[in-house]
C-alpha cells in the first residue's frame, strides 16, 4: 500500500459479530495489512449466505470473535503482501468460503481440499467481507468472469459454487428436485436447465411467490415441500436447513436415486423407515468447495449464462438482510453493496431470447 492510501484508509467501516445470537454492530476497525501471501482488497460487494446466518445465530459454534462475517466477497486488489505477484494489484477478484488449506493432510493430498482438517473459512475463522477492506490468501481468490457486475458476481461465490458442487454430486439424472428455493437453487436451476434437465422445485408449503419465482427461473414444476412431484425424481438437492426434508426427498427419488444435502447445518433429521433408503438410494452431504469447483463454475456461468437475481442492501443494513433471509422474504440472493458501484456501466449476460426452459421442453415433448 502506498503511504497516501495508508493515510486515507487507516480505519474502515465494518459490521461485526461480538457474540452469537446478537445483531451485528457497526464498528470502525483498522484496515488489515496483507501478510505474506495475502492480498488486501477494497470490498465492493459481499453476498449473504445462509451459512452467515448459521454463524450469526450460533448454529456454527466456533467462530473467531469478534468476527467480520461474509464469504462471497467481490473486491479490487489494492495491495499485495510479500511473495505475491504485484501484477495482482488493480485486479477484480472473488473470495469464497474456503480461505485456505494446510496442503498436507490426507484430504488435501488426495485432492479433497474441501475436507481439509485445518481449513480456514472466510467470515468464520478469519474476518470476511462485511467491511470496506479485507485480506485474503491470494491462492484462494478467483478471478471473476467479465460481464458480471460486482453485485451480480457476489452470489456466484457460494450460492453458485456450492450449488454447482451439489449438482455435480447428484449425478446426471434428468429429473432433478430442489428443496428450498433461495440463492443456490435459483442459480443451480439455470445450470440444470441448460444441461437439459428438468427441475422440480419444492418451497415452504403455500409459498406461492417462491413457487412462481422457481418457475420463472426455469423449474417445470413447483410445489410445497411435502407434496409428491408428478414424476419420480432421479436426484434431489436440499438447500433448506430442515432435517424433515431428508425423508421427504428420499421418498421422491427413484431406486438408485441420490439425495444431496447442500447446507452446512440442518435441524435434526427425523427417524424414517429403511424402505426410503432401500433400493440403493444414496444420501450425502456437500462440504465446502475445492478451488477446482470454483474454476469450473466461474468458467461455466457466462456460458449458460447464469443470471443472479439479487436484492441489494447497504453495509449498514446487514442485520436487515440477515433477517430477510432468516424469514424467507428474499427472491434469489441478498448482497451488501459496500462501495459505490457504477451499475449503469455494468450489465450481466442476458438470457437468450426464446431460450427454452425445462418446462418448454416438457410441453414440446407432450405435444409430439
Ligand atoms: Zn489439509
Ligand atoms: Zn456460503
Amino acid at each position: 500500500m502506498n503511504p497516501e492510501d495508508n493515510e486515507k484508509a487507516a480505519t474502515m467501516r465494518a459490521m461485526v459479530l461480538e457474540a452469537p445470537g446478537r445483531p451485528l454492530i457497526a464498528a470502525s476497525l483498522p484496515v488489515p495489512r496483507p501478510a505474506a501471501g495475502q492480498l488486501l482488497l477494497r470490498v465492493t460487494a459481499c453476498g449473504i449466505c445462509r451459512t452467515d446466518l448459521h454463524v450469526v445465530d450460533g448454529e456454527l459454534t466456533e467462530p473467531k470473535l469478534p468476527l467480520v462475517p461474509g464469504h462471497q466477497i467481490v473486491g479490487r486488489v489494492v495491495a499485495a503482501g510479500s511473495g505475491v505477484d504485484r501484477s495482482a494489484v488493480g485486479q477484480r477478484v472473488g473470495v469464497p468460503w474456503l480461505g485456505g488449506t494446510c496442503g498436507s493432510c490426507e484430504h488435501c493430498r488426495a485432492g479433497r481440499e474441501n475436507l481439509c482438517d485445518r481449513a480456514v473459512f472466510t467470515g468464520y475463522r478469519v474476518d470476511g467481507g462485511f467491511a470496506e477492506y479485507c485480506v485474503a490468501d491470494a491462492r484462494f481468490c478467483f478471478p471473476l468472469p467479465e460481464g458480471y457486475p460486482d453485485l451480480q458476481a457476489a452470489p456466484l461465490l457460494c450460492a453458485g459454487l456450492i450449488g454447482y458442487r451439489s449438482l455435480r454430486l447428484a449425478g446426471n439424472g434428468e429429473r432433478l428436485g430442489i428443496y428450498g428455493f433461495g440463492a443456490a437453487a435459483h442459480i443451480v436451476t439455470q445450470v440444470a436447465v441448460w444441461q437439459r434437465r428438468r427441475v422440480f422445485a419444492f418451497t415452504r408449503p403455500g409459498d406461492a411467490v417462491g413457487q412462481a419465482f422457481a418457475r420463472r427461473m426455469g423449474a417445470c414444476w413447483a410445489g410445497g415441500s411435502f407434496e409428491s412431484p408428478p414424476e419420480e425424481l432421479d436426484a434431489a438437492l436440499i438447500f433448506a436447513p430442515a432435517g424433515e426434508l431428508v425423508p421427504a426427498a428420499l421418498r421422491a427419488v427413484r431406486k438408485g436415486g441420490v439425495v444431496v444435502c447442500g447446507g452446512i447445518h440442518m435441524s435434526p433429521i427425523p427417524s424414517f423407515s429403511y424402505d426410503l433408503l432401500w433400493g440403493e438410494r444414496s444420501l450425502l452431504s456437500v462440504a465446502n468447495l475445492t478451488r477446482r469447483d470454483g474454476e469450473e463454475f466461474l468458467n461455466l456461468a457466462p456460458t449458460v449464462p447464469v443470471r443472479s437475481e439479487v436484492t441489494r442492501f447497504s453495509l449498514a443494513q446487514a442485520n436487515e438482510a440477515l433477517a430477510a433471509l432468516r424469514e424467507g422474504r428474499l427472491e434469489g440472493a441478498a448482497v451488501l453493496v459496500i462501495d459505490d458501484i457504477q451499475e449503469a456501466a455494468q450489465k450481466q449476460p442476458s438470457r437468450r431470447r426464446g431460450a427454452s426452459s425445462g418446462c418448454d421442453e416438457l410441453t414440446v415433448f407432450e405435444q409430439s
